[in-house]
């Protein structure tokens, strides 16, 4: 019986003439690298290869459109991933390398390479091109065995019987993954890319043409048959951008005094803006130019995704560390419409980064007690630029957007509280004050007596409606005789339903929650019927607005504060 989930035909693979058999009964052994991370991105699906990385709907559609682009003119490009600092680069290729792994360790991604090759070549790369064609075998054309197992074939006579043996990629065990990153160019040299000689080894061998005497340990042949991950890559001195448009165009490499050797890699630059365009303006560039994939990489400009990268830091953090730190959902809404404010202009290419909020909020989380509420966002927010050190952005119009954003926020919430809250909370008392009005208007049109109060009631609603238009201020005696003359039926209807004077009514029943909400941080100055007031709203907060006793606090405060 087969082992469960064995691959058919792969128990007997230990040379390359049975992988080749094998490679008959099961496609996928003949699988180049970009075809072979096209099925794994298939296998796992785009959202859990790319999970947690929100609102790059677009960018994560162009990389999986990348590598379906296997057998065709994406063999042989250059992924280049250009945005700004902080876009998400680097999570997304860190994401793919590690699924990556995953996928060598599954029946579907079994790997197999030549034994003891540096390069773990894949086992097609040994047969010679005429027996390829004979054999109905579809490869790279420039597939040619390393110097390492050219000598295995020679002295086998035969490269049939060269030993193959599974392949598990590992970016620990440097096999089908490698990143690089231009920090120091003076020591950014073309060994650590393609090996050295061994000048030890030289001494005892003889010659530069014996393999033993060459280090077969750099960047681009480890990452053979995965990814080489190349980060600020046109940062890199230009010898090596040449180095990499051979890798991409040729497929190839040069060692040393040894023939060229053949790689099968995907390379996924990643770069900025203003590098990208000093790139572009460079002649010697030119043919690399041509083998680009360019996926641009702004921030991100959507709200919701927005929410949920900072949603899923706190849960995270609320697992790693066994807490239960409560953030209502108008905390993520503010940070969220906070950021994608700075970054809306440029089109994502400027503003603040995401890395910018997972700051504030881990500041916010260490800091909370409980909640972090808006106070406690708010106040995280504007101490991390203290510890930011924001190049090509303007602090003081920074901080005034985000006051802008606050304001615009405490709006939106007052709105609520008007049209929503008052209208079923306090019904009562603004159906009250409605009935009054309409007494009071018809005395006013009648000529009969009113009090002070009377005419302050006729004037509070009438300037409401003045200034919201409905009304002009001439026109207030002819509005109370319209109320007159439909006065019995107007009693009759609930106040709410009066599209003249419903939003009248909340506002002057709102504005007397205003004076209670001023007060918000004295309670005890407070009397009765105020803090029941007060109780109404912190209720409604708490029950159908998905804040926690705590956070509805912050809240009031925060609008409190604000008229
Ligand atoms: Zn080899
Ligand atoms: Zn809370």
């Amino acid at each position: 019986m087969k082992p469960r989930g064995r691959v058919s035909g792969m128990s007997e693979i230990t040379t390359v003439e049975t992988y080749v058999a094998a490679s008959r009964q099961n496609p996928r052994l003949a699988r180049t690298t970009l075809h072979y991370i096209a099925d794994m991105i298939d296998y796992f699906g785009k959202a859990r290869v790319f999970e947690g990385i929100y609102g790059m709907d677009r960018q994560l559609d162009d990389i999986v459109d990348f590598f379906r682009g296997y057998a065709m003119s994406m063999e042989r490009r250059l992924l280049l991933l250009v945005g700004p600092q902080g876009s998400g680069k680097s999570m997304t290729v860190d994401k793919l390398k590690r699924r990556l792994e995953e996928y060598s360790h599954k029946p579907d991604g079994i790997l197999y390479a030549v034994a003891g090759c540096p390069f773990h070549q894949h086992p097609f790369d040994l047969i010679p091109l005429d027996a390829r064609e004979a054999e109905g075998i579809w490869w790279h054309e420039e597939a040619v065995p390393c110097p390492v197992c050219e000598r295995a074939v020679a002295a086998r006579g035969d490269w049939r019987t060269v030993p193959v043996r599974p392949l598990l990629i590992s970016a620990r065990d440097k096999v089908g993954v490698a990143k690089h990153t231009p920090t120091d160019l003076r020591r950014e040299d073309i060994t650590n890319f393609v090996g050295n000689i061994n000048f030890a080894m030289l001494k005892e061998r003889g010659s530069t043409y014996d393999p033993d005497a060459y280090d077969f340990e750099g960047k681009v042949i480890w990452a053979n048959r995965g990814i080489l991950d190349w980060t600020e890559v046109f940062k890199s001195r230009r010898q090596l951008l040449s180095l990499l448009l051979e890798l991409i165009q040729s497929k190839r490499i040069d060692l040393a005094n040894f023939p060229t050797v053949h790689v099968d890699e995907v390379v996924v630059g990643h770069t900025n803006y203003p590098e990208y365009n000093v790139f572009l303006s460079e002649d010697i560039m030119e043919p690399l130019r041509g083998r680009i994939h360019k996926v641009d990489f702004p921030y991100n400009v959507d709200i919701g995704g927005e929410m949920r990268i900072y949603r899923g830091l706190v849960e995270r953090a609320n697992r790693a560390r066994g807490e239960q730190k409560h953030v209502p959902g108008d905390v993520y809404e503010l940070a969220a419409t906070y950021a994608i404010k700075t970054r809306q202009e440029s089109e994502g290419l400027r503003g603040l980064s995401p890395r910018f909020f997972e700051d504030a909020f881990s500041l916010a989380y260490t800091r909370a007690n409980r909640c972090i509420d808006l106070e406690v966002i708010t106040d995280a927010i504007e101490q991390t630029f203290a510890h930011q050190s924001i190049k090509d952005l303007n602090l003081k119009d920074l901080l005034k957007l985000f006051e802008e954003t606050k304001v615009e926020f405490i709006h939106k919430k007052v709105d609520v509280i008007v049209e929503e809250i008052v209208p079923s909370h306090f019904y009562d008392y603004g159906q009250n004050l409605y009935l009054n009005y309409l007494d009071v208007a018809a005395r006013s049109v009648l000529g009969e007596a009113m009090s002070d109060s009377d005419k302050e009631l006729l004037d509070d609603i009438e300037g409401v409606l003045v200034q919201k238009r409905q009304i002009s201020r001439q026109g207030r005696i002819a509005f109370e005789n319209v109320l007159l003359e439909r006065r019995d039926e107007l009693r009759r209807m609930s106040y709410r339903d009066n599209e003249h004077l419903a939003g009248a009514i909340n506002e002057i029943v709102f504005n007397k929650i205003k004076n209670c909400l001023r007060l918000y941080d004295k309670t005890e100055e407070m009397d009765a019927k105020s803090r029941d007031l007060l109780d109404v709203l912190q209720r409604s907060a708490i029950e159908e607005h998905g804040y926690c006793a705590s956070c509805a606090s912050a809240l009031f405060k925060i609008i409190g504060r604000s008229f």
